[in-house]
């Protein structure tokens, strides 16, 4: 079945509003998309207004990198999901690896943020994935199938066709090391094996699993050839326009000029 394709680039905590405007300004004059592909950018939430507001009119999508669960409150440093769609973000990534080790983010919390984003009409990326530890000692299946339970737990089929779950290995985030595309093919159907029996099969078959994990212009043409691999999630490589373009490329069927 035909999925839609999002490429995404995730800045993290990189880039000024004027360095957003330069990099949207390359990349929506030189990209070339296939007609359901989409590339969305999560930007820091200081650069939010002006990426959007770059972007508007063209086919860029800019979204947001984290947000908070509540509606408002006594929060200090966090932003909420009106905050966010009020400065332009359309979608958000929720639970990445960062949030989870570095700042001890659960499934609880990723459920809870899952839910506002929905409800605030906002598009969330959840991030899924094993560290080496739960790898080597063949913990994979288990640690994605209770991070789908926990994070995605509460939502209709309806809402789930509008997730998109992102699959980060947390070894491969940042290291340079990359899974084979059959070791994240088989990430990836299992993932959707399992939106199948917690919901149901027509539903899991609409969602669209990107990978995550050093993804790269080498390595991006054999992931995004598996069956189940609906887009990438890419980080270092895409932090300049150029990396980014040519990842978008690089995936694309080569046409013959003859
Ligand atoms: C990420 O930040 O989600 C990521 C996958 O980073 P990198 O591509 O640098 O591994």
């Amino acid at each position: 079945m035909s999925r839609q394709i999002v490429i995404a680039a995730n800045w993290k905590m990189h880039k000024t509003s004027e360095q957003a405007r330069a990099y949207i300004q390359q990349l929506s004059k030189q990209v070339e998309l296939a007609p359901n592909e989409l590339v969305f950018l999560a930007v820091p939430a200081t650069s939010l207004e002006a990426a959007a507001s770059a972007a508007a009119g063209t086919s860029v999508v800019v979204g947001a990198q984290n947000m908070h669960d509540a509606e408002k409150g006594a929060f200090t440093g966090e932003i909420s999901a009106n905050m966010l769609k009020a400065a332009g973000a359309q979608f958000v990534v929720l639970g990445h690896s960062e949030r989870r080790h570095v700042f001890g983010e659960d499934d609880a919390f990723i459920n809870r943020k899952l839910h506002r984003a929905i409800d605030s009409g906002i598009r969330p990326i959840v991030c899924i994935g094993e560290t080496l530890e739960q790898r080597k000692s063949g913990a994979t299946e288990r640690t994605l199938k209770q991070q789908i339970e926990q994070s995605l737990k509460g939502i209709t089929a309806e809402q789930l066709t509008t997730v998109i779950v992102a699959y980060e290995p947390v070894w491969a985030i940042g290291t340079g090391e990359t899974a084979t595309p059959e070791m994240a093919q088989e990430a990836h159907a299992f993932i959707r094996k399992t939106l199948a029996e917690l919901w149901n099969q027509d539903a899991a078959n609409k969602v669209v699993i990107q990978y995550g994990g050093s993804a790269k212009p080498a390595n991006a043409a054999g992931l995004m050839a598996q069956a189940d691999i609906d887009g990438l999630l890419i980080g270092g490589a895409a932090l300049e326009a150029d990396g980014l373009l040519q990842i978008i490329n690089n995936t694309h069927p080569i046409v013959s000029e003859s």
